[in-house]
């Protein structure tokens, strides 16, 4: 593979802003007034944060945890960290305290930013555990951050980075105890970045409808690198509106999202081959795409989706193909991207033969550095020879192409989350009068998965299946509360006396059959 020179991230999508930095970089789309943000603005507004960051005096390398909505102020936050040489750490907003708790006890953040209307009980979360620095920031251009960055100079040179240095940390769950900080450095991101822009052939006339949470590999790294590596401008959703964003499709060319979104989409009759017709591309990932929404797709609006597989811990590992369009295969996510290594291999540590199913194991610049504070699990999920094993589980046709059959490690994925049954069974079973719990998913319509809570009552003892999930909606954030809850007696299992999950799957899965 071409090496590229060693720099710091946010200089290397600076380098390629258009010549033209008046011109339009971001343009909101579901703000009241539309805002529109120029490239000058981007530079101008990630420099004073940056400064603002820079004038605290951090150690290098501080974490930065941002727990607000999606707003460009929030992105333009991401750049400033990158720029001032410190780490992101996104967090999904809808997590709650004790959540919230774990990752700032774990990655013991320099700074915290968050919503004005969370500040009491984040900061003093922070507070706790030793944070010095809290602000707020809004998706309506407020808060403590914007207000201390307005006097900073909007001048900053991007502190030098190695390749090997940290850019960001991707907490893989909202798990409390078992949730694993991924570290990414400026090289892994930047190497995927450089692959992503000639595999999927942006185009000097690319225009990105941006309707991800930026809290996300998929719409933090894959959507905004992929537009801002290209001077391409975004149509910017702060939330997706399925309506809204079929509105827009006619200016735009590129359009990435979770499968759940392409359902959405689908439920609007406004979407037709004409509204599609400019689009250049359509990007499916963090979710298997169900066949059938890969065909009513292409009936629809006469474009095949191309879908593609990676994950925090390595970003984007293969893709269908950009060209021809016949080649992408609904079902499969296609081949190793450029300077990836992908292989499938069996329990032993045996490859396997093309059609057959063992663990997908990667290898490549984009893999990440480990997991941070946990050098022990890091080498657990390293083979000897040093490929990642993925925890997915998958077969490579004799084409080439990869097909994901499940997950090793039982992960839901609900709406594009990742739900651990492990921690949703950790808080039921803590509720009195309850033996025990397993949480599984199911197939859902719209959410690709929905979980599932089967709970054992202690003997003599009535519980309220709508009171647990009262309850689990006041402690984790709600795309993990089951959507259903069934009490019963106990559980089904093996010889050996592990609960088949297997097999509670089976029982609930027409559950949210249309
Ligand atoms: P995350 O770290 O949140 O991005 O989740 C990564 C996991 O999402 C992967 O390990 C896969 O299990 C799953 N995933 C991502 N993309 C796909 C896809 N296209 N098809 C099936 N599963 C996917």
């Amino acid at each position: 593979m071409r090496q590229h020179p060693i720099e710091n991230l946010y200089a290397a999508l600076r380098a390629a802003f258009p010549a033209d930095l008046d011109a339009t970089a971001i343009e909101t789309a579901d703000s009241a007034q539309p805002q529109y943000y120029t490239w000058r603005d981007l530079e101008r507004g990630s420099a004073m944060l940056a400064n603002l960051l820079g004038s605290l005096d951090l150690p290098a390398a501080s974490r930065v945890a941002v727990h607000t909505d999606k707003s460009v102020e929030a992105l333009m936050l991401y750049l400033a960290v990158l720029r001032s040489g410190h780490v992101y750490l996104p967090l999904n907003n809808a997590y709650q305290a004790s959540e919230v708790a774990y990752f700032i006890g774990n990655a013991e953040p320099a700074v915290v930013v968050c919503a004005s209307r969370n500040f009491g009980w984040i900061s003093q979360l922070a507070f706790q555990a030793g944070t010095a620095h809290v602000y707020t920031l809004n998706d309506d251009r407020t808060g403590t951050l914007l207000d201390r960055a307005a006097c900073q100079s909007d001048q900053q040179q991007p502190v030098p980075r190695g390749a090997d240095d940290l850019a960001a940390i991707l907490y893989t769950s909202g798990t409390t105890g078992r949730s694993k900080g991924a570290m990414l450095t400026h090289g892994n991101l930047l190497s995927n970045a450089r692959v992503l822009k000639e595999h999927w052939a942006w185009q000097a006339n690319d225009v990105l409808i941006h309707a991800l949470p930026i809290f996300h590999v998929h719409g933090l790294f894959v959507a905004s690198h992929g537009a801002l590596l290209n001077g391409s401008r975004m149509i910017w959703f702060n939330r997706f509106d399925p309506a809204a964003v079929v509105e827009r499709l006619t200016e735009a060319t590129v359009f990435m999202g979770v499968p759940t979104l392409y359902v959405r989409l689908l439920a609007e009759p406004g979407l037709t081959r004409e509204t599609c017709s400019p689009m250049r591309l359509f990007i499916s990932g963090s979710a298997p795409l169900l066949l059938e929404t890969f065909k009513a797709w292409q009936t629809r609006t006469d474009h095949t989706i191309l879908e593609r597989y990676g994950m925090s811990e390595t970003t984007m590992l293969t893709s269908n193909p950009y060209q021809p369009e016949s080649a992408r295969r609904g079902g499969t996510v296609g081949f190793a991207l450029p300077g990836v290594g992908l292989r499938v291999h069996d329990s032993k540590g045996r490859p396997l033969p093309a059609g057959e199913i063992g663990s997908i194991e990667v290898k490549g610049p984009n893999v990440f550095k480990g997991y941070w504070k946990m050098p022990e699990k890091t080498a657990d999920e390293f083979t000897t020879d040093l490929w990642f094993r993925t925890g997915d589980v998958g077969r490579i046709d004799r084409d080439g192409y990869l097909t994901i059959v499940g997950r090793s490690k039982d992960l839901i994925i609900t709406g594009g989350y990742n739900v651990y049954p492990a921690e949703i069974e950790g808080y039921v079973n803590e509720m009195p009068g309850v033996a025990e719990s397993a949480v599984v998913g199911v197939p859902h319509p719209d959410f690709g998965e929905a979980v599932v809570a089967v709970v054992v009552r202690r003997p003599g003892v009535a519980l309220d299946a709508d009171g647990i999930v009262a309850q689990l909606k006041r402690q984790i954030a709600n795309f993990k509360v089951p959507k259903r809850v069934f009490v019963c007696d106990e559980l089904p299992r093996n010889a050996m006396g592990k609960v088949q999950k297997a097999v509670l799957r089976e029982q609930h899965r027409s559950l949210f059959e249309a």
